[in-house]
């Protein structure tokens, strides 16, 4: 057996098994001809559309190149050709089998459009083209964000204490979507578009110190490029405060006996906390509190100043004890000349209920966003940020959708409602 080339048998014999496989169901699928219903059958549109014969189409499916002969009807109102069969086997409008659809969402979820293209040419052997997986990857990720509006499944919450943290990540976008936007550009333009993310989790385990831990496997996500503020007017909470509410329902965040709300200092996050979560208790990141020290420490005494060192040192010090009187003290001595230090001021003043550190330590409470800053970048960052890349809003949403679907381990539920509906799909 030496010198045997065992990689190019396993690769040619899968491949010859495949043709076989897909010869006979295709034989088995194109001798059976019930798909014809007569000489019309309906059309979405509501006409009727006419017989007019069987005809091939081919189809990428698990088993490789599949040809299927259907029964075709044509609309003469709409246009539309109309295939019962391609509807009953959850092919309408694609040239993928849901097999190959599955696969196709799965690996787009992960990587690149193009990444995806050679991973299932190399894995499961189908030519997908990356704008094929582009348009499938961003049809399944319309219908998730959809399904994941419908059905909200409460759950128990899977720990007395249940954390909640949101956050915002920029996201670039083609031009074409920032016409007339606000932004952060020098000239007032913006080159991105917020993301908001909600995640949930728990954290009964301790390390070494007694510092809280996340409990693996337990953190969800939601996201989407939306509008976190609710004006009084409203009839409805934002969008991002109804999909907020979604996921604490789905996780039992909402029947804990113990809730918790993280986020950094930013004020949409609050006032959602106040409006759909009123009672949980509220820590500003504890991180991000001492970051902010730090930078008004650059600012009063410049970078890599000892003298600026010190006074970050004392004033995280005094946070960590409790003592936000002294850190609004020490600032106020810098706000009237120090622009940095006044916001910070007004920053501390804000959040001063929600930076009781030494009490929530005592409480065994996590203190930091490590698992929403994470969850920014696992599920937005990693595949959304990457260089070159720019979307379209609609395009982002629906691969926010699928990846936040796939990474909070819901993909197989939502895939089963899927299959039971398949009339439902396009
Ligand atoms: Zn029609």
């Amino acid at each position: 057996m030496d010198g045997l080339d065992f990689e190019a048998i396993e690769t040619a014999v899968r491949r010859r098994a495949l043709q076989v496989a897909a010869r006979a169901v295709e034989r088995r699928l194109n001798t059976d001809t019930s798909d014809h219903r007569g000489s019309s059958c309906p059309c979405p549109c509501g006409q009727a559309a006419r017989y007019a014969g069987r005809r091939p189409k081919t189809f990428q499916t698990a088993l490789g190149e599949m040809t299927l002969e259907r029964a075709y009807y044509d609309c003469a109102a709409c246009g539309r050709g109309v295939c019962p069969r391609d509807r009953a086997l959850g092919m309408e409008g694609t040239s993928l089998s849901p097999a190959a659809t599955r696969m196709v969402g799965l690996v787009a979820a992960m990587v690149s459009f193009q990444e995806s293209s050679e991973l299932m040419d190399t894995l499961a052997g189908l030519p997908v083209d990356a704008k094929q997986v582009e348009r499938t990857a961003e049809a399944l990720g319309r219908e998730i964000a959809k399904d994941e509006r419908a059905v909200v499944e409460p759950a128990p919450p899977s720990a007395p204490t249940m954390y909640l943290g949101m956050d915002g990540t920029g996201v670039p976008m083609r031009a074409s979507e920032l016409e007339g936007r606000q932004g952060k550009q020098p000239d007032g333009s913006s080159k991105t578009r917020e993301v908001k993310l909600v995640t949930v989790w728990s954290a009964e385990g301790r390390d070494e110190e007694g510092t809280p831990v996340r409990d693996a496997g337990s953190v969800t996500y939601s996201a989407a490029i939306e509008s976190a503020a609710t004006r009084d007017t409203d009839a409805v909470p934002s969008e991002f405060a109804q999909r907020a509410d979604r996921e604490a329902r789905r996780r039992g965040f909402d029947r804990a006996p113990r809730r918790v709300v993280l986020g950094d200092g930013a004020p949409w996050i609050w006032n959602l906390a106040d409006e759909q979560f009123p009672g949980a208790v509220q820590i500003v990141d504890l991180y991000h509190a001492k970051g902010h020290l730090w930078e008004v420490a650059k600012a009063i005494y410049g970078a890599g100043s000892n003298l600026g060192e010190q006074w970050a040192k004392q004033r995280r010090d005094e946070l960590d004890e409790g003592k936000i009187d002294a850190v609004l003290a020490a600032l106020r001595v810098h706000a009237e000349a120090n622009d940095e230090a006044r916001k910070c001021l007004d920053y501390v003043t804000r959040n001063r209920h929600r930076m009781r550190y030494p009490e929530f330590h005592a409480q065994g409470l996590c203190t930091s966003t490590g698992v929403v800053e994470a969850g920014c970048k696992v599920a937005i960052g990693t595949r959304l940020k990457r260089a070159g890349m720019h979307w379209t809003v609609a395009g982002a949403d629906a691969i926010i959708a699928l990846r936040c679907c796939k990474l909070s381990g819901r993909f197989e539920d939502f895939w089963e409602r899927r299959s039971l509906a398949p009339a439902a799909t396009g």
